[in-house]
């Protein structure tokens, strides 16, 4: 067809022609023998014109299409056609035509299309239950037989079998691979590359050589230890680029009893259950963290640092930039919540007590807030008179009506009586706060505390009303800053003066 084209054109009729076949090779692929040898040939002066039968021929990446008729073959001066396009280079208005650069993207996306027949070919050997993926899963090698089969490698499907039961015996993740790294079993990174996978995603000398909690779960999630075969959970987001996205779930290819199973699909499940189970539990203890801002270094008094996990624990930031303070490296926190817990039982159980014993005198005394008040104007009355006295016998003193000595045995004793008067005033005063309008003990400390005589779990919700802090020291001593202070010695107060009055 081309023979024909150049001799009925006149002023290519007398050329020699060379001819390049590219027949077989991918069309989409510029760096065809063919063309790169034509293109040397151009570049070396020998080609003054090149006839292509169309210009999907010549390539199908527009861009570099494009750049060779617009730019590389008017400077080398050939003469560039493509006869199918009624191209022809050596008419001006056709190289900047937009028709050229539009064709030339069709053919870019023709080979897009292509690439998604390639891509629907693939779809089609996943849906017949086919291992495409270029790396068997843990616990799996590819059969030697057929590169499309999955069999059962021995020994990695032991330590699968392994974690499927240890979750499903209630283990969680970082239990498990707790044991796997004990035993030093090989991580499911180290089994790929001893496959020859090269490919390493944020490398890191943990994943590589240890068990990780995200490891796990990642055997446990995947269904292909019972025999499912699972495609296209990413797909390329660009034809000829190694980037992929995610596939939602309901669009993947899943194909049942596609190999042998290394656990069946009663194991699947049941490990399933127990892991929502840790999963769930983790997140509930992240959600309630009764610890929260109330732990504190009694060495240096900065605020502890924590770390979160299946064990919490707390330690002092300050050794590491300041070595003049010793301060504790590392406290559980679950000896921490034990030390409140007991501690929060003695202070109920002195919460109760004292609640009882002003029970008791409230009782013998009938004591109504009336009589208190009463009792407690005449004393107000008594303590100043006091003051002045006080501030009357200086005066004559001062005057000379009285001598020194007497002076100072009268003011004593003067002095003696109101500051008496002044305790007894407070204990009264707190008497009357400890008691309701229907003469009924009513003392912040005693009805928040009172209530926790069998208390169990420490929860933030106990924390943020009975605790202000606790303070670590050394050698695993700890001073708790119990919320109520005040009330307490409000009540302590009250009970001292009824007993010393009662007595
Ligand atoms: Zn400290």
């Amino acid at each position: 067809m081309l023979d024909a084209f150049i001799s009925r054109t006149p002023e290519l009729a007398d050329t020699s022609v060379i001819e390049f076949c590219d027949d077989g090779w991918s069309g989409k692929n510029f760096e065809r023998p063919a063309v790169q040898e034509m293109i040397a040939q151009a570049r070396a002066g020998k080609i003054q014109c090149i006839v292509v039968k169309d210009l999907s021929r010549f390539g199908r990446d527009y861009l570099t299409v494009g750049n060779y008729i617009s730019c590389v073959f008017p400077f080398l001066g050939v003469r560039f056609i493509a006869v199918n396009d009624g191209f022809d280079s050596i008419r001006p208005t056709d190289v900047d035509s937009l028709e050229t650069s539009f064709k030339a993207l069709l053919y870019d996306l023709y080979s897009r299309d292509l690439s998604r027949k390639v891509r629907s070919a693939k779809k089609f050997r996943a849906q017949r239950g086919d291992f495409l993926a270029p790396f068997a899963p843990y616990g799996y090698v590819k059969d030697p037989a057929d590169k499309a089969r999955l069999v059962i490698d021995p020994e990695a499907a032991e330590t699968v079998r392994r974690v499927f039961h240890l979750a499903a015996s209630g283990h969680s993740a970082d239990q498990i691979a707790m044991a796997l790294n004990r035993e030093t079993v090989p991580t499911p990174m180290l089994y790929k590359r001893a496959a020859g996978c090269s490919r390493t995603r944020w490398p890191s000398i943990e994943e590589n050589n240890f068990w990780t909690d995200t490891a796990v779960v990642k055997i446990l999630r995947d269904e292909r230890y019972f025999g499912k075969n699972i495609f296209g959970k990413r797909i390329r987001d660009r034809v000829g680029h190694t980037h992929t996205v995610k596939v939602s779930r309901e669009d993947w290819i899943a194909v049942e009893n596609t190999h042998e199973g290394i656990v069946t699909r009663e194991e699947f499940d049941r490990a399933q259950t127990a892991m929502r189970e840790f999963v769930e539990h983790g997140e509930l203890k992240k959600r309630d963290w009764p610890l929260r801002g109330k732990v504190r270094c009694g060495v240096c008094g900065h605020a502890m640092s924590y770390k979160l996990g299946k064990q919490m624990y707390f330690y002092c930031y300050t050794p590491r930039y300041n070595d003049s303070f010793a301060c504790v490296k590392q406290v559980q926190g679950a000896d921490i919540l034990e030390v409140i817990s007991d501690g929060l039982r003695v202070q109920a159980q002195m919460a109760v007590e004292l609640s009882r014993l002003w029970e008791e005198q409230h009782r013998e005394q009938k004591k109504d807030a009336a009589a208190v008040k009463k009792n407690l104007a005449g004393l107000r009355e008594t303590h100043q008179r006091l003051s002045q006295q006080i501030s009357g016998l200086y005066e004559s003193f001062a005057l000379g009506e009285i001598g020194k000595p007497e002076y100072l045995a009268a003011k004593a004793a003067a002095a003696k009586q109101r500051d008496d008067t002044a305790a007894r005033i407070s204990e009264l005063e707190a008497a009357l706060e400890n008691m309701g309008a229907d003469g009924s003990l009513r003392n912040g400390f005693v009805s928040t505390f009172g209530k926790y005589l069998d208390v169990k779990e420490i929860t933030s919700e106990i924390t943020a009303e009975v605790l202000k802090e606790v303070l670590v020291f050394p050698g695993d001593r700890f001073e708790i800053a119990w919320n109520y202070r005040d009330e307490l010695e409000k009540l302590i107060l009250d009970l001292q003066g009824e007993h010393q009055n009662g007595a």
